[in-house]
């Protein structure tokens, strides 16, 4: 739509036209993509629609000094992924709301910054199969702050998944395993150097950079359904300590973490040892899969090509314990409180 603060119509249309030439809106689930007033998808018989929306808002999930433009489209779009990935479901469609400050799209920087963000986006969404389908544009507004705008942008993501087998937070049992896919502490460890540095990070490309471009487990959450593994699921995007604890809450149970098993990320193993255990714990943006199973199911050592590991087990909720205990290297207990980063500001710990 055209927002009273678009000036100009035909810099909208043109990103339009940008956006439809980047992407592929074809699949045989998108029956019409970008172009018309709605878009229409055809989910295939049998499954039920899954839907998850993520923003990615400058300053609050990004900096523009510190992270490549590439980053930023393929964090926007692998947020999403990631939630679809916890509940076993495999994407349809990809809707992108982008609100640009005027200059982004008036200036030569500002054109250069959208299309390095669009492909980053389109790197991802070609791997992981996922069409553009539709979306919505706007000018970021700025008149009142005073300020140049900020880059908004929100994704919404629609995926499938076959009736009644998607994977929720709610089905864990007291005696089940608890596993996690890949290793911790990888985002919060490179976030920490890139804020540290204070520069723009090189990288465009999605190797061994877990802030930047965190792979989602989209494949191992579809084994996990397809060969009945789990009995709940989450993507850890906010903390082991924060998604554990929406699982157990979800599931009415208490979990016990075994501190020497978690798999730590070698980027994590080079703090000190006290950030290290923190960036494990509460690092978040790990994008990794936390499931239960039942202590008798057979869990492989790896899901399509990604370890997974043992971390501890599902216990009996009781009144005035705590949702999580962790147990340390030396055997000692201790209650895990919930300290998920949420985003860039330590101020805004969540806690139970
Ligand atoms: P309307 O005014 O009817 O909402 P728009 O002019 O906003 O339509 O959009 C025209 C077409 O372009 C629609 O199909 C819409 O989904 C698509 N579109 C607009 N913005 C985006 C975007 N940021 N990403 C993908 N598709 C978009
Ligand atoms: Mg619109």
């Amino acid at each position: 739509m055209l927002s009273p603060y678009m000036k100009s119509r035909m810099g909208e249309l043109a990103l339009i036209d940008q956006i439809r030439n980047s992407f592929s809106t074809r699949s045989r689930h998108v029956v019409l993509g970008i172009g018309d007033d709605c878009a229409l998808l055809r989910p295939p018989a049998g499954h039920e629609i899954a839907v998850t929306t993520d923003f990615t808002l400058e300053t609050r999930h990004f900096l523009r000094h510190t992270h490549p433009p590439e980053a930023v489209g393929h964090r926007a779009l692998a947020r999403g992924i990631s939630d679809l990935a916890a509940m076993g479901a495999t994407p349809l469609a990809a809707f992108l709301s982008l609100a640009l400050p005027a200059d982004m799209l008036s200036s030569r920087e500002g054109r250069r910054w959208v299309t390095r963000f669009f492909s980053g986006l389109r790197a991802l969404a070609r791997r992981f199969n996922v069409p553009l389908a539709g979306g919505d544009t706007s000018e970021s507004p700025h008149e009142t702050t005073g300020s140049l705008g900020l880059i908004l942008a929100d994704i919404v993501l629609i995926g499938a998944s076959p009736a009644n087998k998607g994977l929720r937070r709610s089905g864990a049992r007291v005696g089940d395993i608890l596993y996690v896919t890949g290793r911790l502490g990888g985002a919060a460890a490179e976030l920490a150097e890139l804020l540290k540095r204070q520069r723009l990070a090189k990288a465009t490309t999605s190797k061994d950079h877990p802030h930047l471009f965190p792979e989602p487990r989209l494949a191992q959450g579809r084994a996990l359904l397809k060969r009945s593994l789990a009995t709940a699921c989450i993507d850890i995007s906010d903390g082991l300590s924060t998604d554990l604890a929406h699982l157990c809450r979800a599931s009415g149970v208490h979990a016990e973490i075994n501190q020497a098993a978690l798999p730590i990320h070698p980027l994590a193993r080079r703090l000190k040892p006290q950030a290290t255990l923190e960036a494990a714990l509460h690092g978040g943006e790990d994008y990794e899969l936390l499931f239960a199973a039942p202590a008798s199911t057979r869990i492989p050592k790896s899901l399509a090509g990604v370890p997974v590991t043992k971390i501890g087990k599902i216990a009996r909720a009781r009144a005035r314990t705590p949702l999580i205990t962790l147990v340390g290297t030396d055997g000692s207990r201790i209650a895990l409180t919930s300290a998920g980063w949420q985003h860039f500001t330590r101020e805004a710990n969540i806690r139970d």
